[in-house]
């Protein structure tokens, strides 16, 4: 069904090269995510970056937390050139970032872009020194930095001040407007800092991460108005399953809807033993909910009801999801096009043939005590009628078909 929806406008921001991504400026919103393996296992980490790549993650961010983690981070790149797989790799440095990027150059040339939090650089005198130490390796290597505050760790000094100059005012305002405040100013100065420094404006991307959504959204409508940087969205310590996924979904769909927002991350906390890519499936289903991107042919799915007691249709509707899902990495380089793609999978003939003349090919499952048959329909018009136990694999082959002649360069 072709939409009728205005395209999202976007804010105005610099466009920055992290690698061969471009973040910001008119390219569109950058996935990201960030491994959970120790660093310094390069092979673990490298395998775990692959498996992000694979599942769509533009750019992968690792902790380098140590000198075993900077050792590995060259190796981690090789092992990844060696893949075939160009993901640039994203620095994560907290306090001995300075140390870390002096001592091992081949790590400062590994990362394609370094962050910093400006709330953990060092304390004291020592912060400014070793901000602009990041700052200077940063010039020296031509890398983008991104500086990435965080509610959790906001500079305590900056907070301090702003508060007595708050109070001092005739009508205070709110101590968490002030504390939004400091968040904003934190990124700007030390933003300014670091082009004092030396660094290019078109080299730095700005985040302010919190944990609550009505927060996250204020403090970035705050920010996005006051600079060109290209943000990073995300939603910190999001949480676990179904609470992750929608708080990070409530937060991000405000923002991306306002146009603000050149890159994501969904911090989802992983279950036990799941996978680290749900949280790039998150990311692009959200992007391509709101319109922003494509990355996998939509499945229409109808919730069932009465009418479909058995759960053969649910596992109908899920087979065809993670088998779309799986082809992609080849498809979406042999097919374009075919991310935009609507496959109807519906479980009785009431909405099932409607829903399925709207998508590009779609089945009506037979409800209870229906005929046992699914007609299939193919860009509208009925095709083919399935019956027998081999619906799925039947109905998989036509979608395969489809594919091939749609978007192949075949006729259809
Ligand atoms: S399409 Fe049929 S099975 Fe699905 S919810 Fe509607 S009535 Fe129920």
């Amino acid at each position: 069904m072709s939409s009728v929806h205005s395209p999202i406008k976007r804010r105005r921001s610099v466009a920055v090269k992290v690698g061969h991504v471009i973040v910001g400026g008119a390219a569109p919103v950058v996935v990201q995510s960030m491994t959970n393996t120790d660093t310094a296992d390069a092979a673990a980490t490298a395998a775990q970056v692959a498996q992000l790549a694979n599942a769509g993650s533009e750019l992968v961010r690792i902790t380098v937390n140590s000198e075993e983690a900077a050792r590995a981070a060259p190796e981690i790149r090789e092992r990844l050139d060696r893949l075939g797989l160009a993901v640039p790799l994203i620095g994560d440095f907290h306090y001995n970032g300075h140390k870390l990027l002096s001592l091992y150059p081949a790590c400062a040339e590994a990362l394609a872009k370094y962050r910093i939090n400006p709330g953990n650089v060092g304390r004291g005198r020592k912060k400014d020194e070793q901000f602009a130490t990041i700052v200077e390796l940063a010039c020296r290597y031509e890398k983008p930095v991104r500086i990435g505050v965080n509610w959790g760790s906001l500079d305590q000094e900056l907070v301090v001040r702003l508060m007595d100059e708050n109070a001092r005012l005739p009508v205070p305002k709110e101590t968490a407007e002030v504390t939004r405040e400091a968040m904003v100013v934190s990124a700007l100065e030390s933003a300014r800092r670091a082009e004092e420094i030396g660094l290019p404006h078109e080299r730095i991307i700005l985040s302010v991460k919190v944990s609550e959504v009505q927060d996250l959204i204020a403090v970035y409508r705050h920010l996005a108005g006051r600079c060109d940087y290209p943000l990073h969205l995300g939603l910190t310590e999001a949480g676990m399953g179904v609470k992750g996924i929608v708080t990070s979904t409530a937060a991000l769909a405000v923002l991306l809807q306002e146009g603000i927002g050149d890159t994501i991350r969904i911090s989802l906390t992983p279950e036990p033993g799941g996978s680290r890519t749900q949280e790039v499936i998150v990311a692009q289903e959200i992007l391509q909910a709101m319109g922003l991107r494509s990355f996998t042919p939509r499945v229409v799915a109808c919730p069932g009801c009465g009418r479909t007691s058995s759960d053969y249709f649910q596992r109908l509707a899920q087979d065809i999801q993670t088998y779309l899902r799986q082809q992609m990495p080849v498809w979406s380089k042999r097919y374009p096009g075919v991310e935009a793609m609507t496959v109807a999978v519906m479980g009785c003939v009431v909405n099932g043939p409607g829903e399925s003349k709207l998508a590009n090919i779609g089945i009506s499952l037979p409800g209870t005590g229906e005929y046992p048959v699914a007609p299939v329909y193919v860009d509208g018009e009925k095709t083919v009628t399935l019956k027998g136990d081999n619906i799925t694999a039947e109905f998989q082959r036509l979608v395969e078909d489809y594919v091939e002649r749609r978007y192949g360069g075949g006729d259809l």
